[in-house]
């Protein structure tokens, strides 16, 4: 028997030690209650109810935070077809290898950050999206867009998925937009993406944006950098946290964007990617830039700027906006020419960038950059006794045959209540249906704004109605 005389607070642990109890056929007893199960242990602990609560790291976007979302997707939509960029829609999981060979095995995403799990059957390993950029590598393979013309442009929009520490406008089931550029390695691809993304930081009205622009070179002019970083970093070596040594010999270029604080200083002054280029990737910047020039997109050369992913090549940016601090970066992307090979692909060029709108809508949140958009009601029937009320039901759906927006209050209560909820609703038109009225085939029209009301036919109210709507639409 195990007597446990420690007073435990923690129904958490007080259910581990039950269980060790059990496995070893022993009897526990305690003073306090024991939980039963792990559920309820987890509850306790964390204070919550699991069917109450969303899981961490999840967010619900109530009706009175969808209007702003369905704002920025708006502009996304728009701006995309501008630049002659078609939706493309993907599985929300793809088998996990695509990711391991796609976004690298030696980074963070695919290290502690992906939702993986074994299909059920338990032959294949399945994996929730932590980006959108392999998914659409494998389409454009699956689907032989290759033989289309090129480039292929592509957007997407949707969640995405990562076991991340959730934080301000961060998330572990997040929204992405993202673009790819597929098939050419022309640099005014790498110009046009660029003004893409600033483009629609622009059109949803961000302010003090910032473009930081950079190359991170081809496999070729790595491999001498690598060897310089290598060079810089080995004296501290020792110092730095577990995951980068063991980064260290496989690809030295993590290390750069380590979250850990000591091997961020440590990394202070080391040799900058866009400082090591070769020939062709040094020209091919230049180029980029001189169409970006033309283009009238301000930009910084910011030669440290590496992308978190392994699959970047050559161009390589972000745009920023001083408004968060140091969480400011709205948006980043950059070139991939190897992805598609590496996933058994034809040599295939490719450029985009991602834009997360969490992030996104938090920071024009704080730039004041939402107008709430009018209400919703073009007309609200209010009906006096149980015959009104049946006429009502023929009138609200004739008016939303009309493309009015008609509600009422399905209690029917009395006049003034009835009003009260046409007020709330933000209604432009009452029609009110008494007994009286109705017997002459009348109604009562009545003008929120301005608190005119007449008495009209049915007929000469649904004709002023037309009108209404003729107008708002302009
Ligand atoms: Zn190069
Ligand atoms: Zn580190």
């Amino acid at each position: 028997m195990i007597f446990c005389a420690r007073k435990l607070t923690s129904s958490a642990r007080l259910y581990k030690i039950r269980q060790r109890a059990d496995a070893a056929g022993l009897v526990f007893c305690h003073s306090e209650p024991v939980p039963e199960n792990d559920r309820s242990a987890v509850e306790r602990k964390e204070g919550m109810n699991v069917l109450t609560t969303r899981p961490r790291g999840t967010s619900d976007i109530l009706p009175e935070e969808v209007w702003k979302w369905r704002r920025v997707e708006t502009v996304l939509n728009e701006t995309a077809a501008l630049y002659g960029y078609s939706e493309i829609r993907l599985p929300v999981f793809e088998h996990t290898e695509l990711f391991q060979r796609g976004i690298g095995d030696a980074t963070d995403v695919v290290e502690k950050e992906m939702y993986t799990f074994m299909d059920r059957g338990g032959k294949k390993s399945l994996t929730l999206r932590p980006e959108g950029t392999a998914g659409a590598a494998r389409a454009y393979l699956e689907h032989k867009l290759t033989s289309w013309p090129k480039p292929v442009k592509l957007y997407y929009m949707g969640s995405m998925f990562r076991y991340d520490r959730p934080q301000a406008g961060r998330y572990r089931e997040f929204h992405q937009f993202g673009v790819e550029n597929l098939g050419l390695t022309d640099p005014a691809v790498d110009a046009e993406t660029v003004a893409l993304a600033y483009d629609i930081c622009r059109r949803l009205g961000l302010r003090n944006l910032k473009i930081r622009l950079n190359s991170v070179g081809c496999p070729q002019c790595r491999g001498a950098y690598r060897e310089k970083l290598r060079a810089f970093l080995r004296p501290v070596l020792g110092e730095l946290c577990e995951t980068c040594r063991n980064r260290f010999e496989r690809n030295p270029m993590r290390i750069l964007d380590c979250k850990n604080d000591a091997c961020r200083a440590l990394t202070q002054g080391a040799p900058a990617v866009g400082e090591s280029l070769c020939e062709d990737c040094a020209s091919h910047f230049q180029e980029v830039r001189n169409h970006l020039d033309r283009m009238g997109a301000p930009y910084e050369l910011d030669p440290s700027l590496v992308r978190g992913l392994d699959y970047y090549t050559r161009t390589a940016f972000e745009i920023e906006t001083a408004d968060l601090g140091a969480q400011s970066s709205v948006c980043g992307g950059g070139r991939y020419d190897h992805l598609i090979k590496d996933l058994g692909g034809p040599e295939t060029p490719g450029m985009g960038f991602a834009l997360g709108l969490e992030r996104l809508i938090l920071i024009m949140e704080a730039q004041n950059l939402f107008v709430q958009p009018a209400g919703g009601c073009d007309v609200f029937v209010a009906a006096l006794g149980l015959r009104a009320a049946y006429e009502a039901s023929a009138l609200i759906q004739e008016l939303r045959g009309m493309g009015l927006a008609a509600e009422r209050d399905y209690q029917a209560k009395g006049l003034k209540s009835q009003m009260k909820a046409a007020d709330r609703l933000g209604a432009k038109v009452v029609l009110i249906l008494g007994e009286d009225e109705l017997s002459r085939g009348e109604i009562v029209y009545r003008r929120m704004d301005e608190s005119a009301q007449e008495t009209l036919s049915v007929e000469a109210a649904l004709g002023r109605l037309e009108e209404v709507k003729g107008a708002a639409e302009k």
